[in-house]
């Protein structure tokens, strides 16, 4: 198995991109990253206006989806 991504803290993330999560990403740690002006995550969810979302705040989480890590390692 490949060698496990470290999640980011989103006080980290990069200028353009930003945190987003659905309710069970925060219960699993498997945020995601989403760029400025998409509508969809990194690794290609939709990111729906009934979902929960939160972009910047709370600089102590961080993204754990490790798609998204991939993908924005690769920006
Ligand atoms: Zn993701």
């Amino acid at each position: 198995m490949a060698d496990k991504l470290q999640p980011i803290k989103y006080a980290d993330i990069k200028p353009g991109f930003y945190g987003w999560a659905k309710k069970g990403d925060v219960w699993d740690n498997t945020r995601h990253l989403t760029k400025s002006g998409s509508s969809g995550t990194l690794c290609g969810l939709p990111m729906l206006g009934n979902n929960y979302a939160n972009s910047t705040e709370g600089s102590g989480k961080e993204v754990g989806c490790q798609k998204c890590l991939e993908k924005y390692n690769n920006s």
